[in-house]
């Protein structure tokens, strides 16, 4: 599998697994065949980066297949829609995240047999043999199967003990597609956080069977722990009510504006922009996702998202781009370009809204920002308030309200 960074990739890469979208998908989907797999779309570091949208794949797929033989897989995009909802409704879900990430981190440095069992998990030397091979996949590849994630993040909290906060770190520096809704809610839901009280727990005759046909042969995960009991926090996290951006620019657009393309908006094609900018900035930050070191294969897939997105620009707009890095201040270059407003895609909560907001607010009151949200996010996330089934049930007429329709 080619994971290369740019929208023309991942276009290629919806196209071939088109025919696939439908029942074949929805039969197959929970197997892990390991790196040679095809039962899955592998599409989520383009979708993550936003070089492809959720929308055109949900369109593509529907022009393939029938809403009904493509029912699981449109539900499996709209389980990333959801998540990107529910985060933005509850932030202090990442905010809490970063802190005890902060805090299991420090402890490391305090008790030398967490440190040593944080080590022999994240170098894939448990001796749990299912588990240490996809601690080496992911570092390898920057992906794993979704079972293998829910396999994974079962066996991190509960045989090996480990805090899950990070798990979830180690997930985010690695996963191309590492996000901070789907990453840290699909961890909670597996630890008994989301779903309070119902936990996930990985079984090895599930693993035997899942991974039956993996080059390895089946993975063997003997020695898991029989309980799985729900973790519990002290803190809720109170839902706050959606303060959501404009699908299109509310006002007409400066003619000299900027469109700045980031870590999950790397692409103008989704934004349906109006008129041309006069310069496209490009602001990669994957450093920013932990503390700890980023993986080698999830930095070079944010940056080379970030500056094929740019170089898509600059020929599609025939304007000036640049690169604007962490150091750099960005004040200065606009003026240097006689640029007063900024076009980008949304800049949800995680850490590229860290990272990136306060530099964005901090710019003079002369210089609008705005902020562009897909017409699906903006239908999807009023409903992303609890659990995932009020999400589902609203799928078609999402799907209705957007113009996406079978056939
Ligand atoms: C512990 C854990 C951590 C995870 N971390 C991430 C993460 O950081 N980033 C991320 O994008 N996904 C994450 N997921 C969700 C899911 O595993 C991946 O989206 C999926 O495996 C990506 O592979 P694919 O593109 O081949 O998916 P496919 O099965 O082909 O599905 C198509 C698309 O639907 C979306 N999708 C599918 N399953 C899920 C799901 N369970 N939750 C949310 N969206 C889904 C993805 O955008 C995916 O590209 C995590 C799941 C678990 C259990």
């Amino acid at each position: 599998m080619n994971f290369h960074p740019s929208r023309a990739a991942g276009l290629d890469r919806l196209e071939a697994f088109l025919p696939h979208t439908g029942a074949d998908y929805a039969r197959t989907r929970n197997h892990d065949h390991g790196t040679g797999r095809s039962n899955v779309s592998q599409l989520s570091p383009w979708l993550h980066a936003g070089l492809l949208s959720e929308r055109e794949v949900l369109e593509r797929t529907l022009d393939a297949h029938s809403r009904a033989d493509a029912d699981k897989f449109v539900s499996e995009v709209f389980w990333r829609v959801y998540f990107k909802g529910y985060l933005e409704q509850r932030p202090t879900i990442w905010r809490v995240f970063c802190e005890a990430r902060s805090d299991a981190l420090a402890a490391l440095s305090e008790n030398a047999g967490r440190a040593k069992a944080y080590a022999e998990a994240t170098e894939g030397r448990t001796g749990i043999p299912a588990f240490d091979h996809w601690a080496c996949e992911l570092i390898e590849t920057g992906y794993l199967h979704n079972h293998a994630r829910m396999w994974f993040a079962s066996i991190w909290i509960f045989t090996l003990k480990l805090d899950w906060t990070l798990g979830a770190d180690f997930f985010l520096r690695h996963l191309m597609d590492g996000d901070a809704a789907s990453n840290t809610l699909s961890w909670r839901w597996v630890a008994g956080l989301h779903t309070k009280g119902k936990t996930y727990q990985a079984r090895a005759s599930n693993i035997e069977q899942y991974t039956a046909e993996h080059p390895k042969g089946p993975l063997a995960a003997d020695g898991l722990s029989d309980e799985a009991e729900a973790l519990e926090e002290e803190q809720e996290h109170q839902r706050r009510d959606l303060d959501l951006p404009e699908t299109k620019p509310g006002s007409p657009l400066d003619d000299r504006y900027a469109l700045l393309l980031h870590d999950e908006a790397a692409h103008h094609a989704p934004l349906c922009l109006p008129h041309a900018p006069a310069l496209v900035i490009g602001a990669a930050r994957p450093d920013a996702r932990s503390p700890e070191p980023v993986g080698d294969r999830a930095r070079a897939f944010a940056h080379g998202a970030v500056e094929s997105g740019v170089a898509d620009a600059r020929q599609a707009f025939d304007c000036a781009g640049t690169v604007w890095t962490d150091e750099g201040e960005l004040v200065q270059l606009l003026e240097s370009r006689d640029v007063t407003q900024i076009v980008t895609g949304h800049i949800p909560t995680g850490w590229t809204r860290d990272v990136l907001q306060p530099k964005l607010t901090s710019l003079p009151d002369d210089i609008a920002v705005t902020q562009l949200l897909p017409d699906l996010h903006r239908l999807t996330w009023p409903h992303a308030r609890a659990g995932f089934f009020r999400v589902k049930k609203e799928i078609d007429c999402v799907l209705g309200g957007i113009g996406v329709a079978e056939g």
